[in-house]
């Protein structure tokens, strides 16, 4: 095969971007400013339902200063799911917090409602759910058992911008929320995060974290750390956020391409009460995925992800025995192929013939 390789993920970066780096590059004044402010506030509108936003330097900074201002620390306990990215766990035990790590459901690979129930003791101070691949977790379900255990929850948005979940936008749902702004995420700032929250106290205290505890100069109020974003960064975010609805819209026609034409797999099932924004487009291979995974690499030049092919609980940095059979069968299945807005009908017509090829040699 000579065909070019398909990549697996795409940041667009216009002359837009540039454009506007050059400016603030050009008025000289680089750190947390204006141009932060205004990215704040168009992300709030546009993304949080008006709910107040803080920018921060990553997703994951984003997480950890979230719970921080929510009083989360030592002798508390976090229910998360195992099947994640490692920053939702590693965010809640920084803060000297305990993640608990309980199985997903099958067909969207969030937290189970009945998973969580289970694992509520009476040191639970909150729960972490993770809109993972841009398909929001059953919030109304969650949300029901925080309430009646009187719970916080704390949204794992990082992957999820603009999914909706009857009709409300992920983000508007928790005590926080946070989107990544990272380079493969639906849109970007280069690195970056920002921290929706659904009331003042919580926002001052983010906004005191993010930069050693001040808000006024040289008046620290509590101990903090600089995770300020950068104006730089804001600026790209600004034109991304501009682009986004164009690129969900993209991400969502690929999705409905691939639904409709691949065989042999299990393709990804929507929710009645969800959007999915397809921040990844994720098959199950149940048998042999690993060799499914080489030969679409090597074979067809389509580049793929395995996104994640260890759960949390296993990795040397947790280490637990758990029994969590939902996330070792996804963590053993799922294959990420290429959805990103930038792909063109040609690649999407050989990632199918691709796909079923293998799939139908297989069978
Ligand atoms: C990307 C990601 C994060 C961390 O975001 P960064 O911006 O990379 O720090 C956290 N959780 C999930 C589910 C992610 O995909």
């Amino acid at each position: 095969m000579s065909a070019s390789p398909i990549a697996a993920a795409k940041p667009l970066i216009g002359d837009e971007e540039r454009a506007a780096v050059d400016r603030v590059l050009r008025s000289g004044m680089l750190a947390q400013g204006p141009e932060v402010a205004a990215f704040e506030e168009e992300f709030s509108a546009a993304l949080t339902a008006g709910r107040a936003c803080v920018a921060v330097n990553s997703g994951t900074s984003g997480l950890h200063l979230g719970l921080l201002a929510a009083g989360i620390g030592p002798g508390d306990e976090v229910i998360v799911p195992s099947f994640t990215f490692a920053a939702t766990a590693n965010s809640v035990a920084l803060t000297g917090a305990t993640p608990v790590f309980a199985d997903i459901e099958p067909d969207h690979f969030c937290l189970d409602p009945a998973a969580v129930e289970a694992a509520v003791t009476e040191r639970t101070a909150g729960i972490m759910p993770v809109h993972l691949y841009g398909h929001p977790a059953n919030m109304t379900a969650l949300g029901d058992i925080a309430r009646r255990h009187g719970l916080r929850v704390f949204e794992d948005a990082a992957q999820a911008h603009a999914a909706t979940w009857q009709g409300h936008q992920v983000g508007t749902f928790g005590d926080f929320a946070m989107f990544s702004l990272y380079p493969t995420k639906n849109m970007t700032s280069g690195e970056g995060g920002m921290v929706a929250v659904a009331d003042a106290d919580l926002e001052r205290r983010l906004r005191l974290l993010r930069n050693q505890g001040m808000l006024r100069q040289y008046e620290n109020e509590l101990v903090g750390l600089n995770n300020r974003m950068t104006d730089l960064h804001a600026a790209i975010g600004r034109v991304q956020l501009t682009k986004l609805p164009g690129w969900t819209k993209q991400r969502q026609e690929n999705a409905a391409f691939l639904d409709a034409h691949l065989r042999g797999v299990v393709v990804p099932p929507v929710a009645e009460q969800a959007t999915h924004v397809y921040h990844q487009y994720t098959i199950r291979v149940p048998e042999d995925r690993d060799g499914f995974v080489k030969a679409l690499r090597e074979e067809y030049a389509v580049g793929c992800g395995v996104y994640y092919p260890i759960p949390n609980h296993r990795l040397p940095s947790f280490a637990r025995e758990l029994d969590l059979p939902e996330t070792e069968r996804a963590a053993a299945e799922v294959v990420s192929l290429p959805v990103h807005p930038a792909l063109t009908q040609e690649e999407l017509d050989r990632i199918v013939a691709a796909v079923n090829a293998i799939a139908g040699a297989g069978a």
